[in-house]
């Protein structure tokens, strides 16, 4: 089976992705052939006898940065005619649902992690399409980055999620977040499962379920609706179904 969706990652700790690839969606996935991760070490670009990756920054300072030549003979040799490449930052577009659809959109993926104070600027210049941040905060390596992207990315390339359906509802899609789940037993503890969902009347537990969605979307994260305000149908729903756990 040829891979729909292929990854290149450059890194100067290839080691960090070993356990991430293996486990779960990601490893099956990869089993399966539907997608293809690769990772690689820096240092194999770098000059020998050493493969130094970094070095000082000009104009002083305590921390070391990644050196420009290694980085983009990296990316030229792995670069293909489909290729995106991504730098990992804190300076760039903040990763959300929808920049991780773009990505799961594009065939050919090359992440590169970034260490120390960051890369060489000219990185950017020369062979960067767009720069990725996974939060405001501050990571000390675009590993972790790397692998958010990753596996956020990799649910929506189709077969890697087995049941499709799953993702319709899920949180961040279509700017909701989702609705409460609950499993056996029916009481624990003095908290009874709410009737509807032990009622067997499909139709109503999907009204309910979306109610809830969209009450838990407008106390946690009403930023959410502004960017999408709640449909006539919608409104009605949370009318008649109130919240759950106000
Ligand atoms: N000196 C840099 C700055 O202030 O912008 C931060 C460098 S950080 C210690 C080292 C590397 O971690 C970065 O080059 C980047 O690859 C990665 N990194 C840190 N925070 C990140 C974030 N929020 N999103 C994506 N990558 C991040």
């Amino acid at each position: 089976m040829t891979p729909i969706w292929r990854v290149d990652v450059i890194t100067t700790f290839p080691e960090s992705f070993a356990g991430f690839l293996e486990v779960s969606l990601l490893g099956k996935a990869r089993a399966a052939g539907t997608i293809d991760v690769r990772v690689h070490n820096l240092r194999d670009w770098a000059e020998p006898p050493h493969r130094i990756t970094d070095d000082y920054a000009y104009g002083g300072g305590p921390g070391m940065v990644l050196k420009a030549e290694p980085i983009v003979a990296a990316v030229e040799d792995l670069r293909g005619p489909d290729a995106w490449v991504g730098l990992l930052t804190p300076q760039g577009r903040p990763l959300r649902q929808t920049v991780v659809a773009e990505l799961a959109a594009r065939p050919h993926l090359i992440l590169i992690c970034g260490r120390y104070e960051g890369v060489d600027e000219r990185v950017r210049t020369l062979v960067v399409d767009e720069e990725i941040s996974v939060g405001d905060y501050v990571l000390s390596g675009g590993e972790v980055a790397a692998m958010v992207v990753i596996d956020a990315a990799a649910r929506l390339v189709p077969g890697v999620v087995g049941d499709a359906d799953s993702l319709v509802g899920e949180s961040h899609a279509g700017e909701r977040l989702s609705h409460p789940q609950f499993t056996r037993p029916d009481e624990f503890r003095g908290l009874r499962v709410p009737a509807v969902l032990l009622s067997g009347h499909h139709a109503r537990v999907e009204q309910w379920r979306r109610a809830q969605a969209l009450h838990r979307t407008q106390r946690r994260r009403p930023d959410l609706l502004d960017r999408r305000a709640p449909s006539d149908e919608e409104r009605q729903l949370m009318q008649e179904f109130p919240p759950s756990d106000a």
